[in-house]
């Protein structure tokens, strides 16, 4: 077994792999980089937000407590594990600015590029999780990527669509990396467009400060009355004064990019024209 986990030896290992993996890259678009330099925060597992998500998203979403525990009960050789720390390791992979560019430019549907960066970021995203996952199993520790984990689910609770046991997001909230949006997105210090994630474990790595006090702070529409550039950037009408209408948003991606599926050759997961030619796109909004 190797030395414990540090999260200086994590934060360069998460660098690593973005930077030198081949699923990294958008092949049809000269082999150029998917994401840019991850960001990387810890958030406490124990933190008194996670119990509170269960009445902001649900009493299905799972603590990172028990997302450990319950892992536990699958996996014979950490039955016995010591859960005196829990940790959420979480990051942000920043998409790139040729990117964003693309997107920026569009109307009513994504660009290619866009189209790609999700879906096979995405593919990318897992391939991280999994590369965490195993590092901290390296180092001796119990680790589970809930998103990867038999344990995350979606449940439809409520009118406003689909939720699931895990919301990595909110996981970025606790370990500081950022506050929501208007649109609902992530608004971090590489902006909105991005994807990110999280592995739990059980190693006392220090925990990142919140630099924020509520969880729309870096939105300028709710602290300062202003911007708002991402609703009319919406071809749905799905984001109004109110937030995001996210029945409205998924109704437009299954009828009116369904087609793009074949012209791109991939499963078009969202137009993310909200996240592009706003403000918050690739940093805080001022
Ligand atoms: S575009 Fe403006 S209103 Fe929309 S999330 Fe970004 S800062 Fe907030
Ligand atoms: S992703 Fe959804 S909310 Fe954002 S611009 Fe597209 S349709 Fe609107």
């Amino acid at each position: 077994m190797e030395n414990p986990l540090s999260l200086p030896s994590l934060v360069a290992f998460i660098r690593a792999v973005t930077q030198d993996s081949p699923e990294n890259r958008l092949q049809h678009f000269a082999d150029s980089p998917i994401f840019d330099e991850p960001l990387v925060a810890v958030a406490d597992g124990d933190d008194p937000l996670f119990e509170e998500y269960r009445q902001v998203i649900g009493s299905h979403h799972l603590t990172p407590r028990e997302m450990l525990r319950l892992s536990q009960q699958t996996d014979r050789r950490s039955i016995d594990a010591d859960l005196a720390h829990v940790r959420v390791i979480c990051w942000v992979l920043p998409i790139t600015e040729a990117t964003r560019r693309s997107n920026a430019v569009m109307t009513s549907e994504p660009s290619m590029r866009w189209a790609h960066t999700q879906y096979y970021g995405e593919q990318f995203n897992n391939e991280l999780r999994h590369a965490v996952e195993q590092c901290a199993r390296k180092h001796g520790a119990v680790a589970i990527a809930p998103v990867l984990s038999p344990l995350f689910r979606s449940v439809h609770v409520t009118p406003d669509g689909p939720s699931s046991t895990w919301s990595e997001r909110h996981a970025l909230f606790a370990a500081g990396l950022g506050t929501f949006g208007l649109c609902d997105g992530f608004l971090t210090a590489a902006g909105k467009a991005m994807r990110c994630g999280s592995v739990v474990v059980n190693v006392p790595l220090p925990v990142t400060a919140r630099s924020y006090s509520s969880h729309r702070e870096a939105c300028v529409y709710f602290t300062q009355g202003t911007c708002g550039d991402c609703q009319s950037r919406c071809p749905a009408g799905a984001i109004g004064p109110n937030g995001h209408d996210k029945v409205k948003c998924d109704r437009y991606q299954e009828e009116n990019l369904r087609p793009l599926r074949e012209r791109y050759g991939v499963a078009i997961t969202g137009c993310g024209l909200c996240q592009t030619a706003v403000p918050c796109e690739s940093c805080l909004p001022t």
